[in-house]
């Protein structure tokens, strides 16, 4: 059983669409693939049409921007009710400020580079969350970069003087959102100290006593380190630990299932309550 529990798509920051993506994990010879968009599920029944006709594995997701103390964290909520009005409402006001925050990044921007937010724009694919890795495609689009890790390395990295942020809900209080709205949470890259600052292991023990199933060990942010550091704190914690690419087409250097989840955590997963169910293969 080959295993990826998260991928994004064009209704984020990912290349593919999301009929693409579960093409993609046909192909590579994925037998589950979840969709985890940026704080949006609006991918999901086009997925969910491409799965069925497919014979892929599906757990529709999202990926929940949150943020502790001004330092980021990613939630990711497995198998929830898209329309639970609590989440919703903390999704929208993170994806209306994600919009506020990029125009304040390009503004700066502009200020040194030859860049408009009509150009940024141009990048967005129709109702998605708008994020970094856009004014990056913008930067690629223009001439500035060679592709978006340069873009990054050079503007956009956090604590860049071009660097706004945006707000983000607590990440303890979306590990209850989630399991509210029948989803199962999972921290998301919880040691990718290459991201940004790192909240201190309390905040993960918090986020585990509030529900949260597993952490997001097998990564390809976290070095061999990293990647034990999640196994040790997960055990202390009794989490479970999951595996996973990132994927965000050809927007990152890898492949889909470049890390995976041993199939004995996503049955402790699925069985675990809630709102809906994977689309079986
Ligand atoms: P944002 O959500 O707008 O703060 O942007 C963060 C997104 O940018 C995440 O999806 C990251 O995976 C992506 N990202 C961060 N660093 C890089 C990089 N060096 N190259 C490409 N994408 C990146
Ligand atoms: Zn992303
Ligand atoms: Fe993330
Ligand atoms: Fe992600």
């Amino acid at each position: 059983m080959i295993i990826d529990l998260h991928a994004h798509t064009l209704a984020s920051d990912g290349t593919d669409t999301p009929a693409q993506l579960v093409a993609q994990a046909d192909a590579d010879g994925l037998d589950v693939v979840a969709l985890t968009d940026h704080d949006t599920s609006a991918g999901w029944s086009e997925a969910i049409d491409a799965a069925e006709r497919l014979g892929v594995g599906l757990l529709p997701g999202i990926e929940i921007s949150c943020s502790w103390k001004g330092i980021s964290v990613h939630l990711l909520g497995y198998l929830l009710d898209p329309a639970d009005s609590a989440l919703l409402a903390e999704l929208e006001a993170a994806r209306s400020s994600r919009d506020d925050r990029a125009r304040r990044i390009v503004e700066k921007l502009a200020v040194d580079v030859p860049i408009t937010w009509a150009q940024v724009e141009e990048q967005v694919g129709p109702g998605a969350t708008i994020g970094r890795p856009h004014i990056a495609d913008a930067l690629v689009a223009a001439d500035v970069v060679p592709d978006r890790t340069a873009a990054f390395d050079e503007y956009l990295y956090t604590g860049s003087p071009y660097y706004a942020s945006h707000y983000a809900p607590d990440p303890v209080e979306a590990v209850r959102l989630v399991r509210a709205a029948g989803g199962v949470p999972v921290m998301a890259h919880p040691f990718a100290a290459k991201r940004g600052r790192l909240v201190p292991d309390s905040v993960i023990e918090d986020m585990a006593r509030a529900g949260l199933f597993a952490l997001e060990g097998d990564h390809p942010d976290h070095d061999a380190g990293q990647r034990a550091k999640a196994i040790s704190l997960a055990t202390d914690l009794g989490l479970f630990v999951t595996g996973s690419s990132d994927y965000h087409g050809s927007g990152k250097p890898w492949r889909l299932a470049a890390c995976t989840t041993d199939p004995d955590v996503l049955e402790a997963l699925l069985a675990e309550p809630t709102h809906r169910g994977i689309v079986r293969p």
